[in-house]
């Protein structure tokens, strides 16, 4: 599906066909697993024209791979972008973003409420590397103009953030940025494009977890980085250097996942709106941060940059001990880091995400030692309450 045939169809239909023809030679329907290294060349005369990139064709699975290339149309269909890349995980599409787009000595203004590995990759190897980094507080974006400097190339958000779920406000970033000649990037692996198309606030880049809600089922990894086709071209270039492929095998499990990405999506948000609500108003629950509650501080901008609030919801009980209690009470609900799961998850961000944060950067990023985050799955939203209740009541007992 072209760029310009996907504007011409609805949200599921190009889940449902972006990217997904009946293949060229058997005619199968599901797009067949493409698990081959090579591809092999009719004569000289073609290798020698692949090899040079004057031939479209398949060369290497590094370099490229039918199976991968669907997912990349379907996942572009469904952002509205023009162009995407995508990777073996979600750290790898990170890794390549910046890689592709900032050189050492160069300057990066990064949010201080982002997961826990891209804060390490960024404060860690890439600072080894040369690269320069700021963290701010994204959500004023005063911050982020007072921290671009002449050197800077790019700023990299995530909203909502991951566990904290602070927002950040695309346009005016997007806006303060271009002004200075600097490429914004979101991490969008919480909203999903379901929720929210940061690319049509005039944001550069958008980037993903595809292991979360485009997966949908917790059985891969992946990751994929969206938007315009000459701003991936070094970004391309980066992944089939280090390799950070994503195996044809798990092109076609996260191409089974977006298929259903609209249906599913719209039911974590429903699910999640109701635990919210019914955690705020429990009397052991001390703090619940969800962008669909009027409590959420910046739910005025959710509503008008998101068209749904998504599946994940942070809170907090009174300390650590009360949020190890009711993590060990649980039942139904999975003690385990990821999200976007059809299952219901549970983790302890202080504990687990984001324990390589020092104590006075989990501060600063909103990260109590009380905190719980949940990934509302797409479970009976009573049992998950039923759930979450009786977890409660054993503390109260
Ligand atoms: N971005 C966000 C918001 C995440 O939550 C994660 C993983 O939890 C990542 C990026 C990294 O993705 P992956 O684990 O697929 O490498």
């Amino acid at each position: 599906m072209s760029h310009d045939a996907a504007s011409r169809y609805g949200e599921s239909t190009r889940a449902i066909h972006g990217g997904q023809e009946p293949d060229a030679a058997a005619g199968a329907v599901a797009t067949p697993i493409y698990q081959t290294a090579s591809f092999a060349y009719a004569n000289v005369e073609q290798a020698i024209a692949r090899s040079a990139h004057l031939e479209e064709g398949y060369n290497y699975t590094r370099l490229g791979n039918p199976t991968i290339t669907a997912l990349e149309e379907k996942l572009a269909a469904l952002e509205g972008a023009e162009a995407c890349v995508v990777f073996g995980t979600g750290m790898g599409a990170a890794s390549a973003l910046v890689m592709g787009l900032c050189g050492a000595g160069e300057h990066l203004v990064c949010a201080n409420s982002i997961y826990g590995a891209t804060q390490g990759l960024l404060a860690g190897p890439m600072q080894r590397w040369g690269l320069q980094v700021t963290f701010v507080d994204a959500r004023e974006p005063s911050q982020v103009a007072r921290a671009i400097r002449e050197d800077t190339r790019l700023v990299l958000v995530e909203s909502p953030s991951n566990p904290v779920l602070r927002l950040v406000d695309f346009e005016a970033i997007a806006q303060l940025a271009h002004d200075r000649g600097v490429l914004v990037a979101v991490d969008n692996t919480f909203a999903t494009s379901v929720n929210q198309r940061p690319l049509q606030h005039g944001i550069d880049l958008v980037m993903y977890s595809a292991t979360k809600y485009i997966s949908g089922h917790g059985d891969t990894l992946g990751g994929a980085v969206l938007g315009r086709a000459e701003l991936l071209r070094e970004i391309r270039t980066v992944e089939v250097l280090v390799g950070a492929t994503l195996s044809p095998f798990n092109a076609f499990l996260l191409l089974r996942g977006a298929q259903t990405l609209p249906l599913r999506v719209e039911r974590h948000n429903r699910n999640a709106q109701a635990v919210a609500a019914w955690l705020e108003d429990h009397p052991l629950v001390q703090r619940v941060t969800y962008p669909g509650l009027p409590s959420h501080p910046q739910h005025a901008l959710a509503r008008t940059q998101m068209r749904g609030f998504g599946g994940m919801i942070a809170f907090e009980m009174a300390d650590d001990t009360q949020a190890r209690a009711l993590a060990n009470a649980v039942r139904l609900c999975t003690l385990a880091v990821s999200l976007g799961d059809v299952k219901t998850l549970l983790s302890l961000p202080a504990h687990m995400s984001h324990r390589f944060l020092s104590p006075s950067e989990r501060r600063e990023a909103g990260i109590t030692p009380g905190m719980l985050r949940l990934s509302v799955g797409l479970e009976d939203v009573d049992d998950i309450i039923a759930d979450l209740s009786q977890a409660l009541a054993q503390m109260e007992a």
